[in-house]
This record gives C-alpha cells, structure tokens and sequence, in this order.
C-alpha cells in the first residue's frame, strides 16, 4: 500500500492531534509544516503542558485543553493519536464513528520518509536493537538515525534530519494499533511475552497490534522474527514479506543462528560466520539474541560480514540495561529498563549471583510464578519499592 496522503492532500487536511505528548507535538509541527491546518486537543489542563501551548502559539497551532471537545474546531480529515490514548478511548470511538481514520504518530512520519526504513517491535530488547543496529550501520558510513519510541520521535526525525539514508525505528504495540499504511522494509518482531496486559487485555490481542508490523510489507520486504515461539509461529504463518529467522540454539534454512559458538548467517547463499559469541561487546544470552536480529538485518542491507562483526563487537550498550554503574567490592548493576517479568528473568541469567534486587514499580497484569526457582538460586537480598511492591512481595514467598 502506498502513503495514505499524498502530499496535495495533507496540504489541504484539517488534522486533529489528540495528546500534546512528545509524539503529538511532533506531528502536529511536521503536519503544520507540511501546510496542514493543525488543530491539537489535550485531556490535561493548561498548566500541566504549558511548554506545549507555547510551541503552539508560536507555531499558530490551534489547541484546547482540559478535555476532547473538540470546540471550535472543523470536522478532522484524519486524526493522530497519542500513544497514551487507547484505542477504546471514547473521543476515538466517536471519530472512528464518524468515519475518521485515527492514526498514530509513526504513521504520519512515514507518508512524509523516503529512505530505507527498519522497524523493530517486541516486548523486550527492542531500544538494545534499535541502537545496535545504528551503530553498526553508522560505523559502515551510512546516514542511519535510530528513532520512535526510544524517545525522538520519529516525525521529529524526518522534520530535522532530511539527508537520513536508514531510519530505524523502535516502534511499540501502543503506536502499531493505529498504522495504516506503515511500511518497513526490515521488520524485526524480537519475542513476544506477557506485557502491557492492563491495556491490550490478553495476549492474543496484544500479539495482533505487533503483527500489523507486518500489514503493509510486501513480497520483497523482509521479517525478521524468532523460531521456536508457537504464538509468533502462529500469527506469522502467511504473512507477505519473507520470513527470516533468528534461533540461540541453530543455524534457520533462511536466517541467523548459534553455531559452534558464532554468530552464523544464511539469506539465501552461502553460510558465513560472522562473529564469535564471547567477542559481542554486551554480555547475557537475551543480548546475543539481539545481536542475531540486528546481524541478519545489517546483512540484508548489504553491509559486509567485516563491517557487522565491527559494529557487534563494539557497541557501547545502552544505559540503564543491565548497566554496570560501579564494580568495587560489589557489583552495582543499573537494569532499570527491565519493566516486566521476563526481562527481570533474563537480567538474573545474565549475572553470576549471589544477587540483591532491588524491584519494584507499576504492576502490568503479570505473574512473577516463573521466577520461583531462578530467584531461589540466584537472590540473597530483595528490597521492594514502589507501586507495585504488593505484588512483587510474591517474589518474597519464593
Ligand atoms: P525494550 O526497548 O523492548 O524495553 P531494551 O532493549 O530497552 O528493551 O531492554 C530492556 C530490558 O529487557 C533489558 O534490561 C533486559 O533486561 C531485557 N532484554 C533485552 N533484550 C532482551 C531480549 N532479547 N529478550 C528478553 N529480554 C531482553
């Protein structure tokens, strides 16, 4: 499919952006400068966004606040959503009622990209492989920015940054709900586990919002997915783009494997290695399957093997993702992007215990069962913090 606007036609609109987040300030600049009547809504009240409103009136945005009312402003073309805004949020509901397409913010920032652009979705590793796979396109020369939802929006990318040769673009279930005509060239759906359950209610539904990653790609597109998953089997069955396989315990017909120690890749020729597990510069076995995803789409994008072993080995890591803040008589770990349970889990793999943890947070809807024996083995200590403490003291009783 191609853009759902063409640029004529987006000159013409009357675009409604709901949320004055990050992301909807984004559009609505990228929209406005595009020559679009721009007309924002904000549920908070003024002084809760009041940077926003300055930017508006700078800009000659149209905005209100306190609550979609949507006073005084024209019947919306389309509408873009926030991220924060559910899609069974009832300003969404009435304008889908009415006909309106509500779209997300990386929707929009597409009509306007012309350059290769990779996608990444998944519950965990999604910002380790956005980052990876810039850095290994950078230090290859290539004009690659890593964007979306790692917190640059990537309308803001496409405003700022017009020479970008390869977006890459982290992109969350929130934003995948509402794309229309969103089309990456490499998808990579990382695994899927039980997450953000509060908002998406089970996990057939949540799996469906990222397999629209996969809606608008075509033949020649590639998706880069893991095996041995039966739920990421089961949705990606026919899809159109060709499939590329990711697996920690063999090399896929079609995709990147562990064998032998290395990292190997098969797309189609010949097997070649491309670099040895214990020479990736960021440690645990959730980072080499990281490292798997962003090999086989450096790959596909013709950089050499030389050229994806450098960047692999190089990589400085991600702040906050099992980061080492301190190593003097103990070992202080900063992991405070694992915000689910199966990201928890692959912290505590990846660290030799005996382990103090420190845990806490806002409860997402999952159970902590599947730690029992890992947290048996591996934690000494347990501090509990925030707003989930009650939940989290079931890792207490482990
Ligand atoms: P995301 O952007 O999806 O939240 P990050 O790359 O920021 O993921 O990593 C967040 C945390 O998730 C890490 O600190 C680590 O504990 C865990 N993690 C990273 N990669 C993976 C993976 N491939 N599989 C499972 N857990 C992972």
């Amino acid at each position: 499919m191609d853009s759902m606007y063409s640029t004529d036609e987006i000159r013409d609109a009357n675009a409604l952006v709901l949320g004055a987040s990050r992301s909807g300030m984004a559009a609505a600049r990228l929209l406005k400068s595009a020559g679009a009547s721009v007309y924002v809504s904000e549920i908070r009240p003024l002084d809760a966004v009041e940077t926003a409103a300055i930017e508006f009136d700078r800009l000659g945005i149209e905005f209100e606040t306190g609550g979609h009312k949507l006073n005084g402003f024209p019947v919306p073309d389309f509408a873009v959503v926030s991220p924060g805004i559910p899609t069974n949020a009832p300003i969404v509901h009435q304008l889908r009622k009415q006909g309106r397409p509500v779209v997300s913010e990386v929707e929009v920032a597409s009509w306007f990209y012309v350059g290769t652009l990779i996608a990444i979705t998944g519950s965990n590793g999604k910002t380790t492989v956005t980052r990876w796979i810039e850095h290994i396109l950078r230090q290859a020369n290539l004009n690659a920015v890593a964007c979306g939802n790692i917190g640059y929006p990537f309308c803001d990318m496409v405003a700022e940054k017009t020479k970008v040769t390869h977006a890459v673009v982290e992109v969350s279930s929130f934003q995948l709900e509402t794309v229309t005509s969103f089309r990456p060239h490499i998808s990579i759906l990382t695994n899927i586990s039980p997450d953000h359950l509060e908002r998406h209610g089970d996990i057939e539904s949540y799996a469906g919002a990222k397999a629209r990653v996969w809606m608008n790609q075509q033949k020649d597109d590639f998706a880069i997915l893991p095996t041995g998953d039966e739920l990421i089997a089961s949705i990606s069955l026919s899809i159109r783009p060709q499939v590329i396989h990711v697996s920690l315990d063999r090399l896929p017909k079609m995709g990147a494997g562990v064998e032998d120690g290395e990292i190997r890749l098969q797309l189609g020729g010949k097997v070649e290695s491309i670099i040895r597990v214990d020479e990736l510069s960021i440690p645990g076995r959730h980072n080499t399957a990281n490292a798997l995803c962003a090999s086989a789409a450096c790959r596909l994008l013709k950089l050499t093997p030389d050229e994806i072993r450098s960047g692999l080995a190089s990589f400085p890591g991600v702040p906050h993702r099992l980061e080492v803040v301190k190593n003097g008589d103990r070992l202080w770990i900063n992991d405070s992007k694992a915000t689910n349970v199966d990201s928890l889990r692959v912290a505590l793999e990846a660290v030799r215990g005996p382990v103090i943890l420190i845990a806490g947070g806002r409860d997402k809807g999952a159970s902590y069962e599947s730690l029992r024996d890992l947290v048996k083995e591996k934690v000494e200590g347990l501090l509990l913090i925030g707003r989930s403490e009650e939940h989290t003291s079931e890792l207490q009783s482990h």
